[in-house]
């Protein structure tokens, strides 16, 4: 039997979840912990996702930590929307600077978790057979870090390369002189496909599901720019910390109705010229009425048709199914422009749909394709994916995916009944996906922080969410959805509609990151209402 290590705390992943969370349970709290870590390196989603324009669309003022002025105020970002190479410099600078490194174990996957109710903690194994006995047991592995890989006939008969964005290739992938097929057109392959077109002989995109997608406008950040971040940090955390979604900037207090057709379309003629995620904050309807909704959809449809020349391929990339948003919108560097290159094509999976996969490319109803290398730019099992492949067993042995088996339901996205003293950072019922996510990320390691440091004050040995508790949250997170337009698209990942057999269950918490805030907040004041502190 190998002797297990014993400790205070056992966090899971060493993204910018998990290494804060080391920073303030051992930093702040003097814990014993440890974080483990599937990678070789720290960087979480960033180290994983490496693909041809990959980039944050979060802008890089606001894509940080705020928790330490010294911090931020030896940082400086070098463009508009930062790339992982300078994330994971900015990570390492932190590891490195808050001393993080010692407590963490690279190339270390956690396999299964169980709570031994006798001795009230938690016993971790690993893929290679080390064992982990920790009071607390918190899960930073991520929202977006389950890769999906469509089960699509034949794939093991291909003759060529495949590749997932989501779990990139560390040297690179050579795309000169080959005939590419990309499988997918959410944020990530809208990333990627200009990119890929640039060095490959030939590019072919498979769409299933037309989405819009507003200019990033990157740029190297002026000095302007850059001494403005430098006076403004506390503004600028406040502005991130009032709003719904956790950027940097506002959402304008107009409804659509308050302006005319000509001034609303200046407006989204600005927004479009500035670029980014900016452009969902042009009116503050936008995502809670479908009306208003349509002028934008419209708006991006028409500027689609207008950038792509070929008439067929245009109507078949403005032929979106579902308003603005509803789905994660994506932004981009010349995703429509790609289109007007000669070594690119569309394929447009609703008319054609995909048959199999040959030895020599994709077949779809009309005809074959051939290809050297596929890359699938299909997606994630969100949300609960990642925690449910950590073979979490609670309560009597109770799997999470058994408790989950209609769907997540979580008191706060935070805990899960059944599972004491397991903590979940950005776990489904939080703001998270829909936000800026380092904020979202901050908030809840501090609240998991407040949450133990009250417990090891006040003698409490376990924490646990009540499942009334938790059923009354659910229903929040559900009102909160079906109060916008994400409601309407049913086949969004949200949904966890992208992934088959998945329950159809609405999972991020769309009432906005500051109201959620305030709720927890709320909660911990009220001595961690809801949760039974034995
Ligand atoms: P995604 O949004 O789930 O998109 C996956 C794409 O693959 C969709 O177009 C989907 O079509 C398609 N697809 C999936 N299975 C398919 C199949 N069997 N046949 C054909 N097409 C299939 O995944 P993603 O683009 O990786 O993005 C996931 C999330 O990661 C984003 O929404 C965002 O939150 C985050 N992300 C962020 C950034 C950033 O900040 N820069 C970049 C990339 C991703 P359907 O729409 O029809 O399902």
């Amino acid at each position: 039997m190998v002797s297990a290590t014993r400790l205070d705390a056992l966090v899971i992943g060493a993204g910018f979840s998990g290494l804060y969370q080391l920073h303030c349970l051992r930093d702040r709290l003097g814990l014993t912990v440890k974080v483990l870590e599937a990678a070789p390196e720290l960087g979480g989603t960033w180290y994983w996702n490496r693909y041809p324009g990959a980039r944050c669309d979060s802008e890089s003022h606001s894509y940080c930590y705020f928790f330490s002025r010294e911090l931020l105020e030896e940082w400086e970002w070098s463009e508009r929307y930062p790339g992982p190479p300078e994330i994971l410099r900015y990570l390492n600078h932190v590891a490195d600077r808050f001393d993080l490194r010692r407590d963490i174990r690279f190339g270390t996957r956690v396999v299964a978790a169980r709570y031994d109710e006798a001795a009230n903690r938690w016993s971790v194994e690993t893929e290679s057979g080390e064992r982990y006995l920790a009071t607390y047991l918190v899960a930073a592995v991520g929202c977006l870090s389950a890769a999906s890989i469509p089960d699509i006939p034949g794939l093991e008969d291909f003759a060529g390369r495949w590749v997932h964005t989501g779990e990139w290739p560390r040297e690179g992938v050579d795309f000169r002189g080959k005939r590419v097929g990309q499988i997918g057109t959410g944020s990530t392959g809208i990333q990627a496909a200009p990119v890929i077109a640039q060095s490959a002989a030939h590019l072919t995109v498979f769409q299933r599901t037309a989405q819009y997608s507003v200019p990033a406008r990157n740029q190297p950040l002026s000095e302007a720019f850059r001494r403005y971040v430098r006076s403004h940090h506390e503004e600028i955390r406040e502005v991130c910390r009032s709003t719904p979604n956790g950027h940097p900037f506002r959402i304008a207090e107009r409804k659509v109705s308050d302006v005319t057709a000509a001034e609303r379309e200046a407006i989204y003629e600005a927004a479009w010229e500035k670029g980014g995620l900016q452009f969902r904050a042009t009116f503050r309807d936008l995502v809670l009425d479908k009306a208003a909704n349509d002028t934008a959809a419209e708006f991006i449809k028409a500027k689609i048709r207008e950038i792509v020349r070929d008439p067929e391929t245009a109507r078949a990339l403005a032929d979106i199914d579902h308003p603005y948003a509803a789905k994660r919108p994506p932004i981009d560097t010349d995703y429509f422009e790609t289109f007007n290159r000669d070594n690119v094509a569309l394929v447009d999976l609703r008319a054609d749909p995909v048959e199999r996969i040959t030895p020599s490319g994709i077949r779809t109803r009309s005809r074959e394709h051939p290809l050297d290398i596929i890359v699938f730019a299909t997606g994630f099992d969100a949300m609960t994916g990642p925690l449910l492949r950590l073979g979490i067993r609670g309560r009597g042995g109770l799997a999470l995916a058994e408790a989950w088996r209609a769907g997540p339901s979580t008191y706060l996205g935070l805990q899960v009944p059944g599972f004491p003293n397991l903590f979940t950072v950005t776990g489904p019922g939080s703001p998270s996906v829909l936000t800026n996510m380092p904020i979202a990320i901050e908030q809840h390691v501090e609240w998991i922080t407040g949450c133990i440091g009250y417990m090891r004050r006040n003698g409490v040995a376990c924490c646990e969410a009540e499942p009334a508790a938790a059923a009354g949250w659910d229903e929040q997170v559900n009102e909160a959805a079906n109060k916008t337009v994400l409601a309407l698209a049913r086949h969004s990942w949200y949904f966890g509609a992208n992934i088959p057999g998945k329950p159809r269950v609405f999972m991020p918490y769309a009432g906005g990151l500051a109201r959620y805030r305030a709720i927890c907040d709320d909660v911990a004041a009220r001595g961690y209402a809801g949760f039974v502190m034995a």
